[in-house]
């Protein structure tokens, strides 16, 4: 923790780049954890009902499972979503990037966040494009449907689709600037969005997590615990 804070303490371009884990202790379950969503015995696996292929042919079970496992509504943020808006307001860090589709890191406080897998905050008519609110996704019964008859998507990256390039590109831009790198709450097994991490070649690469990762070996301060609590302690 004192390293932590050091580090911290000399840093003046801090990049957050997070996971599920960063939500686990708001009540979000994440992937691969051993009650996280992978664990659940369910008809498909997650990573096949998440699939933009399967969102098209059977969106009435996609909307099921969405609703029941991915959306928490009532969740609050955690110490380390607080902690991280109160050092963007200190103006030591720049951007977070973030896997998570909670938008926990907004309610927080946080202004610069690169959502790389969207948000379950905006969706979308497939046909018309007119926005909807999580609330309309909520209160509809089975397929959610606009008023010009097409399907609402949630803006959520599916398996099998493309990360935004804006999204894609401001990631590069402030992973390769920065001059400590925090990864944190991520088992960094989902591709592309792992591997951006790799842009950053400085000398201050924390990596705190509950399990080690492939970022543990490289990193120059590796903390095995909960983020929630470890944030919380700077
Ligand atoms: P993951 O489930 O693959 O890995 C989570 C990692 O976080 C694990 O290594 C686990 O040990 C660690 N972890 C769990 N709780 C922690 C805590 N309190 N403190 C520190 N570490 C903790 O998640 P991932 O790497 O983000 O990849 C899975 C994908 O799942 C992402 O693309 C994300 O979009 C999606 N997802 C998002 C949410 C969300 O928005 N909250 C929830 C579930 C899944």
């Amino acid at each position: 923790m004192e390293k932590l804070y050091e580090l911290i303490c000399s840093s003046d371009n801090i990049v957050f780049f997070g996971g599920a884990g960063v939500s686990t202790e708001s009540g979000i379950p994440d992937f691969r954890s051993r009650d996280g969503l992978y664990s659940l015995n369910y008809k498909y696996p997650p990573e096949t009902i998440l699939s933009y292929s399967f969102f098209v042919k059977q969106p009435g079970e996609f909307f099921r499972f969405y609703r029941d496992k991915l959306i928490h509504i009532n969740a609050k943020p955690n110490q380390a979503h607080v902690t991280l808006a109160k050092l963007e307001k200190q103006c030591k860090l720049k951007a977070i990037i973030t896997q998570n589709i909670d938008g926990l890191h907004q309610i927080a406080g946080s202004k610069n966040v690169v959502e790389l897998h969207g948000s379950i905050r905006r969706n979308f008519c497939m046909k018309c494009r007119k926005p909807y609110p999580l609330e309309f996704i909520m209160q509809t019964a089975n397929i959610p449907l606009c008023e010009c008859g097409g399907m609402v998507k949630p803006d959520i990256v599916l398996f099998e689709e493309n990360l935004d390039e804006k999204a894609l590109r401001d990631t590069v831009k402030y992973i390769s600037a920065a001059d400590m790198l925090i990864i944190g709450g991520t088992s960094l097994q989902v591709y592309p969005a792992a591997g951006l991490v790799d842009y950053y070649t400085g000398d201050k690469l924390v990596v705190i997590n509950k399990e080690e990762t492939y970022a543990s070996g490289m990193a120059d301060l590796a903390i095995h615990g909960s983020i929630g609590e470890v944030m919380g302690g700077i």
